[in-house]
């Protein structure tokens, strides 16, 4: 995945779509509809501008809108490549091990389970909570 045409994470279709690793492609592929309404998924969204890809932001760029953010290690210094499986054909460029992201987005997905932010409802209203039908 590509942020302000860096390569944030890499890897075999199949892993990086079904096990996002990287906090910018998870937050990505949390806003991608799925025919079984997000069952599963907690829809990230990012706040902040996105910054110009022709003056990126210092260390990760990334750092700017990432929820994820530890704090002056992600403002200063741009994160190496580390290995996310697959034999290595997986990686990310995070300052956060693996593991330990593997545990936040599993805490994230057990703190929401069952109430998806978009789930179906049964009823269809508009903006103004009227029902539209
Ligand atoms: S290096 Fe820091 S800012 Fe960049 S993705 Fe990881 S936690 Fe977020």
């Amino acid at each position: 995945m590509l942020y302000l045409g860096r390569l944030l994470e890499v890897g075999p279709a199949a892993a990086v779509f079904d096990g996002p690793q990287h906090p910018y492609t998870e937050a990505l592929l949390s806003s991608v509809p799925t025919l079984d309404g997000h069952a599963g998924r907690t829809r990230i969204r990012l706040s902040g501008d996105l910054p110009s890809a022709a003056s990126p932001p210092s260390g990760c760029v990334f750092h700017t809108r990432c929820p994820r953010k530890l704090g002056a290690i992600c403002e200063q210094q741009d994160p190496p490549f580390a290995n996310a499986g697959d034999g290595g054909a997986h990686r990310i460029r995070c300052h956060i091990p693996v593991d330990e992201l593997r545990a936040l987005q599993a805490a994230s997905r057990e703190q929401t389970h069952g109430a998806p932010d978009d789930a179906p409802t049964g009823s269809a209203k508009n903006a103004d909570g009227d029902s539209s039908r």
